[in-house]
């Protein structure tokens, strides 16, 4: 049976893989750590949920216009007015079924057959994909170890070629916690202005920051010539803990949104709309959701901090990146490799054997040196799964 060329190099997600095999091995009895998954181990706060229960109360049960309601559009638009001080066309926005559902509205949308898109390696593993699947090509571009692999317009300059069409750029990063600071990115957003590529900004952890008390820096912080054509991804699956909600937004030109909306019209309706009234709530509600922003944000800083200490102390001989945002931590593996154990897969694939530890092979993101750990849940699993990575190669 032939498949379509549109799916002919379509991989499954490695993130995805890894947590549901971590879940399956618990069910089994293992007593499995699962660091694969990349989600808030923190419930959804409760008023939020509530503002969903009494929306289904009041009959928000039928579609909503295909980019979302007019009310959490704007309520989006008027809170990045808020942060950024720069007008913000609520027509501008569309909600989407998460920022991975806004990121491939966004591909779709902009790149096709001849197409190269430059992508920020290492990267989230759903790029590549999903820039495959609108079938164009990845071009990927990394950084240096030294700068925690950040990008300058000089690497991009090298990557650059005339059927470049897109740069996707992440900050802070999932995998490294690399964060951007605001001349770097303004350097690097001000490459693809000059270049005339357009620009996706994913900033999904932009919440999720340890370098500075508050958001790190996003592309909107940036003077308004800085910006040359841009989609900014964003939503509430990270920020306030609403991962299965599915709910995220792309922020840009208003002609390319009437474009993802059409998209979306043909291809979901719209996103739930119980779950649209949640994401209302948090974006109406600004100071509450800041509370809870910051106590989450607390946390992960407080394990990142565990996290690391625990490596200087109990693996000396594995590096890292140290993350300023988002909630993983990127480690070297090569040291580990051997006959038998060549590779990230086999390294993550032999710890989970003898450690019970789920974690995400760094091949998955392009870089096949690291292995991703995330730190999103409690003190006690993380020191336990630190032990045991600890006795699994030798140093303790
Ligand atoms: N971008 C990055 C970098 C992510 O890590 C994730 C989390 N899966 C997403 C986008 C998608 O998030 P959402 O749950 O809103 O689809
Ligand atoms: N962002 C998370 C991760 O990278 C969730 C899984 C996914 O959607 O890929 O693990």
């Amino acid at each position: 049976m032939e498949f379509s060329q549109n799916i002919q190099r379509l991989q499954p997600s490695a993130t995805i893989a890894v947590s549901s095999l971590a879940k399956q091995l618990k069910a089994e009895g293992r007593d499995i750590i699962n660091l694969g998954a990349g989600e808030p181990d923190f419930d959804t706060p409760e008023w939020i949920s509530d503002a969903a229960v009494q929306g289904i109360r009041e009959g928000k049960t039928r579609y909503t216009p295909a980019p979302g309601t007019p009310q959490l559009r704007q309520a989006i638009a008027k809170d990045l007015q808020m942060r950024f001080g720069k007008e913000v066309d609520w027509n501008g926005v569309v909600v989407s079924n998460g920022a991975k559902h806004s990121l491939f509205n966004a591909c779709f949308s902009l790149f096709g057959p001849g197409d190269e898109v430059l992508i920020a390696s290492p990267y989230w593993t759903s790029y590549p994909q999903m820039v495959t699947l609108s079938r164009a090509e990845p071009v990927f571009v990394s950084g240096t170890e030294d700068r925690d692999f950040r990008l300058t317009p000089e690497d991009l300059e090298s990557a650059y070629s005339d059927r470049t069409k897109g740069l996707i750029l992440c900050s802070p990063s999932n995998p490294s916690g690399g964060v951007y600071s605001l001349e770097e990115l303004k350097a690097v957003v001000e490459w693809a202005r000059d270049r005339g590529v357009w620009l996706l900004a994913d900033e999904i952890y932009r919440y999720i920051n340890f370098a500075d008390d508050g958001p790190a820096s996003g592309i909107l912080d940036l003077p308004q010539e800085s910006l040359g054509p841009f989609v900014l991804i964003d939503g509430v699956s990270k920020a306030f803990a609403m991962t299965g909600w599915r709910i995220g937004f792309s922020y840009s030109s208003v002609d390319l949104a009437k474009k993802m909306s059409a998209f979306q019209s043909h291809t979901t309706s719209n996103p739930s709309s119980p779950a649209q009234e949640a994401a209302l709530a948090a974006y109406v509600e600004t100071k509450r959701a800041e509370v809870e922003v910051k106590r989450m944000v607390e946390a992960f800083r407080r394990r990142r901090d565990l996290v690391t200490g625990l490596f200087d102390e109990l693996l000396p001989g594995l590096s890292y990146v140290k993350p300023n945002g988002a909630f993983y931590l990127f480690f070297r593996v090569d040291s580990l490799f051997r006959e038998g154990m060549p590779d990230s897969s086999a390294v993550c694939t032999w710890l989970l054997e003898e450690a019970e530890i789920a974690m995400v092979p760094g091949v998955a993101f392009g870089e096949d040196r690291y292995v991703r750990m995330s730190y999103a849940t409690s003190d006690e699993l993380l020191k336990e799964a630190i032990r045991r990575l600890a006795r699994a190669v030798g140093t303790l």
